[in-house]
């Protein structure tokens, strides 16, 4: 593989989208993958941008198409990342990241062993539930389904290649930044 290819996960309200792209903003040549997903969009959200949004069907349909290089279940909805692109921009030299949830990583994984595994940790259980408060688009059957998905992702970063606290936004994302670099060496 002429890139890299990079899986990040953590729990909803831990802050990885956040902290991603500021990493992102201080790497040239990296790419952040665009998935599809059956969930409906949140607020402002846009097909194309944050995600692909897909009915179920034609969810299905590109899943026995082959068409995504992993997909799971997450809180009762279909999610998949699209295989193509990212060939093309790991083929292109590019650090690629995966935003995706520990179920799709450790499919990547099996997939390209090569792929490193990069986990975002909230600094404390209590912290999370805040901030899943705070951002109030959730409802509060969604937040209970996510604190409780939390506990067993904190348990499955034990087998993630780097786990990086969100406790300060600045610091962390210079330790997010420092362990791209470690690997990509630019
Ligand atoms: P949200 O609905 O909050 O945007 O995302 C819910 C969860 O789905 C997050 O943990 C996120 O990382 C995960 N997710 C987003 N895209 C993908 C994907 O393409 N594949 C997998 N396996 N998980 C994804």
């Amino acid at each position: 593989m002429a890139g890299a290819l990079f899986v990040i996960s953590g729990p909803a309200g831990a802050g990885k989208g956040t902290l991603l792209g500021r990493a992102v903003e201080q790497l040239p040549r990296s790419w952040v993958s665009i998935s599809a997903t059956t969930r409906a969009p949140r607020g402002s959200e846009q097909d194309g941008v944050e995600y692909f949004f897909l009915s179920r069907e034609e969810f299905e349909q590109r899943i026995a198409q082959d068409g995504f290089i992993e997909y799971a279940l997450v809180h009762g909805n279909y999610y998949g990342t699209p295989l193509e692109p990212i060939r093309e921009h790991v083929r292109q030299g590019d650090a690629v990241f995966l935003e995706i949830d520990v179920q799709g990583a450790f499919q990547v994984l099996d997939k390209i062993p090569d792929a490193k595994l990069i986990f975002i940790a909230p600094p404390s259980m209590e912290v999370l539930e805040q901030r899943l408060r705070g951002r109030a688009t959730d409802s509060e059957e969604q937040i209970t389904l996510r604190l409780a998905n939390a506990a067993g992702e904190l348990e499955a970063s034990k087998r993630y290649h780097h786990v990086v606290v969100n406790d300060e936004l600045e610091r962390a994302t210079q330790e997010l930044v420092q362990v791209i670099q470690s690997y990509v060496g630019y």
